[in-house]
């Protein structure tokens, strides 16, 4: 997938916002990310430096996706593992979610849930997860 901003590098940055019932899914090369977003980008290297948010494993940064609900936009990163999980766990409650390029049904289909929630509830789910597979 192309870069939103440039058309011509390839995406790596991925951002889902939900504010109330709208979901704007934002497809970045790193290059247009940091120009665009230079409080962000700072972010990024603070994200990246602490590693994955549930186990502190590597980041992974082929693919990241971050997201923001509600305006509060919190960046951060999850291993490859973790990502694999996390995207499980929301896939099921919401067919659909993290596609880099979604449908309108899938659109309507996201905006229907309460995605707050959801969030919220895959932040659970990580949280059990990963301490279950660390023991
Ligand atoms: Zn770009
Ligand atoms: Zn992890």
């Amino acid at each position: 997938m192309k870069c939103d901003s440039c058309r011509e590098r390839e995406a790596t940055v991925h951002q889902t916002y939900i504010v109330g019932e709208a979901v704007t899914h934002i497809n970045l090369c790193g290059v247009c990310f940091e120009a665009s977003a230079p409080a962000k980008a700072c972010d990024l290297h603070t994200a990246l430096q602490i590693g994955c948010r549930y186990c502190g494993g590597k980041p992974y940064t082929g693919n990241s996706h971050s997201f923001g609900v509600n305006g509060s936009v919190g960046l951060s990163f999850t291993c490859k593992a973790c990502a694999d999980e996390y995207f499980r766990f929301l896939r099921r409650k919401v067919p659909g979610f993290g596609e880099p390029d979604p449908t309108p049904e899938q659109i309507a289909e996201m905006a229907g849930h309460d995605m707050t929630s959801v969030l919220r509830e895959a932040d659970e789910h990580m949280k059990q997860w990963s301490a279950e597979r660390e023991s």
